[in-house]
Order: structure tokens, then sequence, then C-alpha cells
């Protein structure tokens, strides 16, 4: 599990099964970011699939989304931006309400975070619905940024999540089919 050349990512993930509500197999990232490896691992290959894309910032999602969407900057030569839950950001706001695949959730960005024109690359740990995703790229566009690329480390593809980012360069580095 330490070799990075046999490295599994996917054996990296742990399921959480019945978590936040009964029903919900919770896909646990935090043992593959515990894992050294894994973690460098992970970041290589989510840099690879965006490296050639002049990328001005980097958008994570709150808050599985900050860890490998800060590393990605870092890595990328570009600037981060937070997306976060209601209350949470200091200054002034624009914001998204969208449906989750347990609720309904709003999320907001700093009205200054993004200038027209500039090249965003939107990051969350995993899709599922892709409501989160949506509403973020909704807020990206508000103020003029340009989706090149949304990438995640997981995506369930039972839900069927791309079809509602159609149109989109979508990236994952694994999939659950069930
Ligand atoms: P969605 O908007 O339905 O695509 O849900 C994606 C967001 O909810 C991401 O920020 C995920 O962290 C979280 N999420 C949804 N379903 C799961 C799951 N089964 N395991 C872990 N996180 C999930």
């Amino acid at each position: 599990m330490d070799n990075v050349n046999t490295l599994d990512l996917k054996k990296c993930i742990r399921d959480v099964p019945d978590f936040p509500k009964k029903g919900i197999i919770f896909k646990d990232i935090t043992t593959l970011l515990n894992n050294p490896s894994a973690l460098r691992e992970g970041c290589s290959q989510l840099y690879d699939l965006a490296k050639d894309l002049r990328i001005d910032k980097v958008a994570g999602i709150e808050s599985r989304g900050f860890i490998y969407g800060a590393m990605l900057a870092e890595k990328l030569n570009a600037g981060f931006v937070l997306i976060r839950k209601p209350n949470k950001l200091p200054a002034d706001t624009i914001t998204e309400s969208y449906d989750l695949e347990y609720g309904k959730d709003t999320i907001q960005m700093h009205k200054d975070a993004i200038l027209p024109g500039e090249r965003v690359l939107l990051h969350d740990d995993l899709l599922a619905t892709g409501g989160t995703a949506a509403a973020a790229i909704k807020l990206i566009e508000r103020l003029g940024g340009i989706v090149v690329q949304v990438s995640f480390v997981i995506e369930l593809s039972f839900l069927k999540g791309r079809d509602k980012l159609a149109g989109y360069d979508i990236k994952t580095l694994m999939d659950f089919t069930d």
C-alpha cells in the first residue's frame, strides 16, 4: 500500500455505512489523505490532468475540496478560492442553493475571488448527484470566470452527476459504479 508503483488509490478509500444518514455509504477520503504515498499520488494525478490548462484559480468546495484544491493551486502556480457553507466567509459574498444526495444546502464565495476572464479549475472530493458542483459553477460564472475543468477524487457514476455538468470537462480519479 505504501509503494507508489503498486498503489491502488481506490483501495485507500474507506466505506462508512449509514453516515451521515441511514442508507448512505459515505466514501471517506481521510484514509487516502493520511497515507503519504497516496496523498502524493492523488495530487500528482490531478496535477497531470490540469497542468496544460493555464489555470489562474483553483476553486475548492468546503471542506474536503480544500485539501487537494490548495495543493493543486500551489503546483499549478494558481490562486486558491474558497467555496464555503453560509456565513463562514468574512467579506461580501455571492450565494447559490442546491439539492444534495442527502438534503439541501447553500454555498458562498467572495465577490472579489475571481476576476472576469480568469480560467478556473473547480475541485471537490466527490461527484454524487452533481448539485454541489453545478451550484459552484454558477458562482464562478456569475463572476465572469471560465470553468476549464471540474475535477474530483471520486465519482459515483450510478448517481449520474455528469448529466448535471454536461458541457464541462469532468475528470475523476476513480469511479464506484454501485
Ligand atoms: P452532490 O452535490 O450530490 O454531487 O454531492 C457532492 C458533495 O456531497 C461533495 O461535497 C461530497 O463531499 C458530498 N457527498 C455526497 N455523497 C457522498 C458520499 N456518498 N460520500 C462522501 N461524500 C459525499
